[in-house]
């Protein structure tokens, strides 16, 4: 079981973003990392990388115990624009419809989340701290965050960005993100909300730049 009362991270510089998904929380999370020249840490590839690995050992993401068992052992590194899972390349397989469709199950796992909640934790503290996306940061993996930021948009604009990225019919795409975002905030381990302390940001409609200058001025 993950602690969630655990002390972690007061002495980091940590900007926590979290949010539903294609809410924008990655644009706006490398961009502002690049602008403090801080890392960059996508959680969810994380998530996305154990489901791959499930996939590709045919293992049933529903079978939580072989699940459990998988994630400990799955060497991942997940880095800006790239993605490797057991010494494969799987950027874009991470992102692609098998994947998509089982990773809330995946995420729902409490060991898996007690593995990756671990990793991301020493990768906060190897660099002293970095612009962590995900839905939980704030939340769980790190309560103590120097600025927790909420990043939202109402689901028709999220669906037109993912289809404008990837392609695909809006209103499919947008019955996908809305079913994704109930299982993920209504699962019971580490739900998605919003964190104590956390700062609402809604992108719809808004440039990157300016929401990024927004949290520029959060921070001084
Ligand atoms: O951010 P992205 O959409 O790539 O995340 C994929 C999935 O990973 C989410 O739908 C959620 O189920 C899970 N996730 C999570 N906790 C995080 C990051 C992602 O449960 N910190």
């Amino acid at each position: 079981m993950v602690n969630t009362t655990v002390s972690v991270g007061e002495d980091l510089f940590v900007i926590a973003i979290d949010g539903p998904a294609g809410a924008g929380k990655s644009t706006v999370a490398r961009a502002l990392a690049d602008r403090l020249g801080l890392e960059y840490l996508d959680t969810g590839a994380m998530y996305r990388a154990i489901t791959f690995a499930a996939l590709a050992k045919d293992v049933s993401v529903y079978d939580v115990d072989a699940v459990a068992a998988l994630s400990p052992h799955v060497e991942m590194t997940v880095e800006p624009g790239s993605v490797t899972v057991d010494g494969v390349d799987a950027t874009a397989a991470i992102r692609g419809r098998d994947v998509t469709e089982r990773v809330s199950a995946v995420a729902a796992n409490s060991a898996v989340r007690a593995d990756l909640v671990a990793r991301q934790r020493q990768w906060g503290v190897e660099r002293g701290g970095g612009v962590i996306e995900g839905r939980d940061i704030g939340t769980v993996v790190f309560p103590d965050a120097r600025l927790k930021i909420y990043v939202t948009a109402t689901p028709r604009v999220r669906a037109e960005r993912r289809v404008g990225e990837i392609g695909g019919d809006v209103d499919d795409v947008e019955s996908a993100i809305v079913e994704r975002d109930r299982l993920d905030s209504t699962r019971s381990d580490s739900p998605l909300r919003e964190a104590d302390g956390s700062h609402t940001i809604d992108t719809s409609g808004r440039a990157v730049a300016d929401i990024v200058e927004q949290i520029m001025e959060m921070l001084r």
